[in-house]
C-alpha cells in the first residue's frame, strides 16, 4: 500500500507523513512548485527532510499551469491578499492525485488541521477542496481525521482510523509533543504562507498584471528590486548588490536590461514597449540610486544620459 503526501517541510505534513508511515505505509513526497515561495533554500530543504523521513520525493513544476489556470481566476476567490489559498489547495491535491494514478498509490495525505488558517483549513473550506480537486474521499489528513468523514483508506480497512488524530486549531502544542515523540529536529517554523500572502508582493503582482501577461520568467523579478510604474510602464531597480543576479538572469521578452556605464550601480528592467520619454526617465532613475549626479544608462541597445532626481519626487511612482 502506497499515499502520496502533499509535502510543504512544515512540521505538519512531516507528522502526516510520520503517522501514516507507523501503519506500515510506504509513502512518497509531492511538493508542488508553485513559484510563489519565499524561501530560496526550499528544494534542498525538502530533499535533507525527505531523505531524513526515508521517502522519496517528487518535485513537480507547476509555475505556468497555476498561472494560466488558478492565479487570476480562482473558483473561491482570494483571502486577505493575493492568496487564492483554497484553490491553490485543490490544485496541489489534483497534482498530487495525478502522480497518485502513476505511482501506483491508493491514496492522498496532507498535513491541513482543521481550523489551523482562517481561509483554507476551515471544514467549509476543506470541503470545497475536496469538491475542487476531484479527489474527494482520497484526501486523508491524519492529524484531524477523527474530526472528518472517513475517507476511502479508512473505510477500506489500509488505514486505521483509530490510530489517526484530532487536533484542530491553531494552538500547536500537540504538534510540538509530536515532534519530540518522534525525535524530530531541523523542520521549519511554520510561516505564515507563500509570497502571495504578502501585502506587498500582491500589490507588485496586481500593478505588473495590470498591462502585462505573467509567466513564470517574471515571477523573479516580482521578489525583488523597487518597483516604479512610470506612465503606466514597468521599470525595476535593484536595492542591493544580491538582488542583481535576479534581474540580469531576466530570460522572459516583456523586459530590457539597463546598466550603468562604466560606475557602480544598480541593475534594472523596463517594459520592452516603454516609450522613449520612459526610457529617459528610467535612466534617471537608475543614476538617483547611484553616487553620482549624472551618468550614462545602458538600456537594450542605445544609451541614455541619466540625471539624479530627488527620491521624494521618485517615490510617487513607486508601486
Ligand atoms: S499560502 Fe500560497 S501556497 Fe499556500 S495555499 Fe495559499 S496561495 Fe497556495
Amino acid at each position: 500500500m502506497k499515499a502520496i503526501s502533499l509535502f510543504s517541510g512544515g512540521l505538519d505534513s512531516i507528522l502526516a507523513v510520520k503517522i501514516i508511515q507507523e501503519q506500515n505505509i510506504e509513502v512518497e513526497g509531492v511538493y508542488v512548485n508553485l513559484g510563489f515561495e519565499s524561501n530560496k533554500e526550499k528544494i534542498n530543504y525538502l530533499q535533507n527532510m525527505a531523505q531524513k523521513l526515508g521517502i522519496k520525493l517528487h518535485i513537480i513544476d507547476k509555475q505556468k499551469e497555476y498561472i494560466e489556470k488558478i492565479l487570476f481566476n480562482p473558483v473561491y476567490g482570494y483571502g486577505k491578499n493575493m492568496n487564492p489559498c483554497i484553490d491553490c489547495h485543490a490544485f496541489m491535491i489534483k497534482s498530487a492525485k495525478e502522480l497518485m494514478e502513476k505511482t501506483g498509490a491508493k491514496f492522498i495525505i496532507s498535513g491541513e488541521v482543521v481550523g489551523q488558517r482562517p481561509m483554507s483549513q476551515r471544514l467549509p473550506a476543506l470541503k470545497s477542496v475536496n469538491k475542487l480537486s476531484n479527489a474527494d474521499g482520497l484526501i486523508l489528513r491524519p492529524l484531524s481525521a477523527k474530526l472528518l468523514p472517513p475517507t476511502i483508506p479508512e473505510i477500506k480497512g489500509w488505514v486505521d482510523r483509530e490510530k489517526l488524530l484530532d487536533i484542530s486549531g491553531r494552538d500547536r502544542k500537540r504538534q510540538l509533543e509530536l515532534a519530540k515523540k518522534y525525535g524530530l529536529e531541523g523542520y521549519e517554523s511554520p510561516a505564515g504562507g507563500c509570497l502571495l500572502t504578502d501585502i506587498n508582493f500582491s500589490k507588485r503582482l496586481k500593478d505588473y498584471s495590470k498591462n502585462l501577461e505573467l509567466t513564470p520568467d517574471e515571477i523573479d523579478i516580482l521578489k525583488v528590486g523597487r518597483h516604479i510604474n512610470y506612465n503606466g510602464y514597468k521599470i525595476i531597480i535593484s536595492r542591493k548588490a544580491e538582488e542583481n543576479p535576479f534581474l540580469k538572469n531576466y530570460k522572459g521578452n516583456k523586459f530590457i536590461k539597463m546598466f550603468t556605464k562604466g560606475f557602480p550601480g544598480p541593475v534594472g528592467l523596463i517594459q520592452t514597449d516603454a516609450d522613449e520619454d520612459s526610457k529617459q526617465k528610467a535612466a534617471d532613475f537608475m543614476v538617483s540610486y547611484t553616487k553620482l549626479d549624472k551618468g550614462d544608462i545602458i538600456i537594450g541597445d542605445k544609451i541614455y544620459s541619466g540625471s539624479k532626481i530627488d527620491k521624494k519626487d521618485i517615490q510617487k511612482y513607486i508601486v
